[in-house]
């Protein structure tokens, strides 16, 4: 019911600009929300949608906790902020999700009028040049790269210079974020580990994952 009412709010309101915050959120770290929030800021974004994958197709055969503790826990992280919120769109649709078939079904809601900026990390904008059909997310969207400590985007820089000619690449854009070196790898370890995550993740997070024992008892993703 809720995740109708949250569907039907995005549907309704007319964005000009939206920002598309996708990931395994295995779980949502603050890294994540920082980014976020720094894209809608920096680009003057009217809503930023995050979007948990169903099954990712590069990360596989990494098993994941299952997808609807990912998306509850990406919606206590997102509920108080009022231009942050969270689509089902990958999690319900069977198979592998893929990014280019989300955006076609994001573009059947808003219009050519609407702007799509796609926001990822240094590590993970690597991983559009070998996307099957970057020219076809050329057609629907922008990125934004984000800088992650232990990532350079140096490389992806070369690469896209490289590839620039050959085929017909989506417009990234750059963007400096605060430092933060968190990843859900590392709280997943921390917490089999029994160290803190205080302050890695909201607090609602922190409360439902420890009520949850979801990475304690499951080796969710190593
Ligand atoms: P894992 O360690 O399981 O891969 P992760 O922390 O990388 O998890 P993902 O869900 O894989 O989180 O990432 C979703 C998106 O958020 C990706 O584009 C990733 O690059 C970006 N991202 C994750 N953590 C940070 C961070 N600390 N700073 C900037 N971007 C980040
Ligand atoms: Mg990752």
């Amino acid at each position: 019911m809720l995740a109708k009412m949250y569907k039907e709010y995005a549907v309704q309101r007319t964005f000009k600009r939206i920002g598309i915050m996708g990931g395994s959120f295995n779980p949502i770290h603050i890294g994540h929300l920082v980014t976020a929030e720094e894209a809608f800021s920096q680009f003057d974004l009217d809503i930023i949608i995050f979007i948990p994958s169903g099954q990712p197709p590069h990360k596989e055969p990494r098993k994941f906790a299952p997808a609807e503790d990912r998306y509850l826990m990406t919606v206590i992280a997102t509920a108080s902020n009022p231009h942050f919120i969270v689509s089902r769109i990958e999690i319900d649709r069977k198979g592998p999700s893929y990014t280019v078939d989300t955006l076609k079904e994001l573009r059947k809601i808003y219009s050519s009028e609407t702007e799509i900026y796609f926001i990822t990390g240094a590590d993970a904008i690597l991983e559009i040049l070998t996307w099957k059909t970057p020219e076809i997310l050329a057609e629907h969207c922008e990125f934004i790269a984000a800088t992650r400590p232990g990532y350079s985007l140096e490389k992806f820089k070369e690469l896209h210079l490289l590839n620039e000619n050959a085929k017909k690449l989506p417009k990234v854009h750059f963007m400096e974020v605060p430092a933060l070196a968190i990843s859900s790898t590392d709280i997943r370890k921390r917490l089999r580990n029994g160290q803190p995550i205080k302050y890695l993740v909201p607090e609602g997070v922190e409360h439902y994952l420890y009520k949850s024992q979801l990475y304690t008892t499951e080796n969710y993703g190593s």
